[in-house]
């Protein structure tokens, strides 16, 4: 026992000669924390992040302060220190937002040969979606059908010329008729795709109702009109608007879209839509700032941002969206990494900053109050990552602007050596001129150098701002994956002498 007791100390010593004892304890405490991520942790989280208790993190209402506290106590816990407002963890700004309080309702009257009327009834979510900022009542007048809802004047573009829509209900789609998000006259277009610039332009032309065509889910925006009821409409009551006319709305969608002349019209039909709402124009949220600081004396100027949002669409009178995939899963893979780097003592040269983000469904508002009024200075910035819905699928992805294609080898690396996943790496799409769809592009309209982490091959169903966005519509094994790619890429990323952009 003894002679096997030496020989094993022997062989020990032998081996652990050919590296330095600094060598070793550095592989030996990354590769401790690497494997203290686990999938079993993040399930944990998410089930919290996405507990009842939030309502659906509505950026805004005190149910997304308290998941906001709950991921700044969790960042307090590890040792990440505040980085927001006044030695906080919080980023306040101005954030109006509206609370659905019950789901409301839509019927379609029809006209019988007796001369009585019956009202067809729709129900929710299936056929409507209540208006997650509209203005409360009930309302009942014919529907006109506006195209995009869109009036240019300098575009020579009107989708309300030829109608009356005063005291009407007006009938919209998404979108504006020029499609080309790559070319640069697209910019002209771009202020009209918005939803709250819809909404306002249907109160200005007097419409009391305004049923808008945008996929039938929660579509929380900056807008709100207190005489002005919106809903979403589903497949079915648009069929039932459209029988018996001669036309549909895709048709008409695309004879625009080819000839940008609007083809608006009164349907002769009539219905009633019911909302109840309550305003909070005194409303105000934050984004969340965690920092680790950077131990090199010249080197923890440059920062590291990571980002993804945490709010999500709320509840809508009963409409629970829990915000699962969309975007706990950022959220979450985020902390999971940054307790990995918090907690290990691994020293990182650089600053890293975690930011969870508010105000991101309803108009980019958090990342947009950051880049006017950064904790950072932005020329000090390496680059900001953006995480918005990663956590289904089996395979990862690493995309970023030309400005940082280099960063990308950092996440590959990582992935090669000790993941092994599948793995795509791109460049995002130089030139945008269309509506900017998320924080990443906020970033990236602002010069930042800008990357994002996603992952690909979806393996659940993606309920995107529905009931069924909950803990259960991500895999943790995978969010599990992509938080050790952020823990290992960072260490190398943080520690480079030189960044290779
Ligand atoms: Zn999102």
């Amino acid at each position: 026992m003894r002679t096997i007791f030496i020989a094993i100390t022997l062989f020990l010593l032998t081996a652990f000669a050919s590296q330095t004892p600094a060598q070793q304890t550095d592989e030996q405490l990354m590769l401790k924390y690497f494997h203290s991520i686990s999938s079993g942790e993040i399930a944990e989280w998410m089930t919290e992040i996405c507990s009842p208790k939030y309502n659906g993190r509505l950026a805004g209402t005190p149910e997304y302060l308290a998941a906001a506290e709950w991921a700044a106590a969790k960042m307090n816990e590890w040792g990440i220190r505040p980085a927001g407002d006044n030695g906080s963890y919080f980023q306040w700004f101005d954030h109006p937002y509206t609370v659905v309080n019950e789901v409301g309702g839509l019927w379609l009257h029809l006209p019988q040969k007796d001369g009585a009327t019956i009202k067809k009834s729709y129900s929710a979510p299936k056929d409507f979606y209540p208006g997650m900022n509209s203005g409360s009542g009930e309302v009942t007048a014919e529907v006109v059908w506006a195209g995009y809802g869109t009036t240019a004047p300098e575009l020579n573009y009107d989708d309300y010329k030829n109608v009356d829509v005063k005291g009407k209900i007006v009938l919209m789609n998404r979108d504006v008729p020029y499609k080309d998000v790559r070319n640069p006259e697209y910019s002209k277009w771009v202020k009209y795709c918005y939803h709250h610039y819809k909404a306002e332009n249907a109160a200005r032309h007097g419409a009391v109702g305004m049923l808008y065509i945008d996929g039938n889910s929660a579509n929380p925006n900056i807008s709100y009109h207190e005489n002005l009821v919106v809903t979403g409409i589903g497949p079915e009551p648009l069929a039932d608007l459209f029988a018996g006319l001669g036309k549909d709305n895709k048709t008409l969608l695309s004879q625009i879209d080819k000839s940008f002349k609007p083809a608006s019209f009164a349907t002769g039909r009539v219905m009633t839509m019911k909302a109840n709402t309550t305003r909070h124009p005194e409303g105000r949220t934050c984004n969340v700032a965690g920092v680790i600081e950077g131990t090199d004396p010249d080197l923890k100027d440059e920062v590291i941002i990571i980002g993804a949002h945490l709010d999500a669409v709320g509840n809508a009178g009963g409409l629970l969206v829990d915000g699962g995939l969309d975007n706990a899963s950022g959220v979450i893979d985020i902390l999971a990494a940054a307790k990995a780097l918090a907690t290990s003592g691994i020293k990182l040269r650089r600053t890293v900053l975690f930011l969870l983000i508010g105000g991101e469904e309803v108009g980019l508002l958090g990342s947009t109050h950051y880049t006017k009024n950064p904790l950072f200075p932005k020329e000090k910035t390496v680059t900001y990552i953006n995480l918005d819905m990663v956590g289904n699928g089996t395979g990862l992805a690493v995309s970023a602007s030309e400005s940082c294609a280099g960063l990308r080898e950092y996440f590959t690396a990582a992935n090669d050596k000790y993941i092994h996943r599948t793995m795509r790496s791109s460049l995002s799409r130089g030139t945008y001129y269309g509506r900017p769809r998320s924080d990443g592009l906020v970033f990236h309209a602002e010069g930042y150098r800008t990357m994002s982490l996603s992952t690909t091959d979806g393996v659940k169903p993606v309920f995107y701002h529905l009931p069924g966005d909950d803990e259960t519509a991500v895999t943790p094994e995978i969010m599990e994956d992509v938080a050790k790619m952020i823990y290992l890429a960072f260490i190398e990323m943080a520690n480079a002498d030189q960044l290779n952009y």
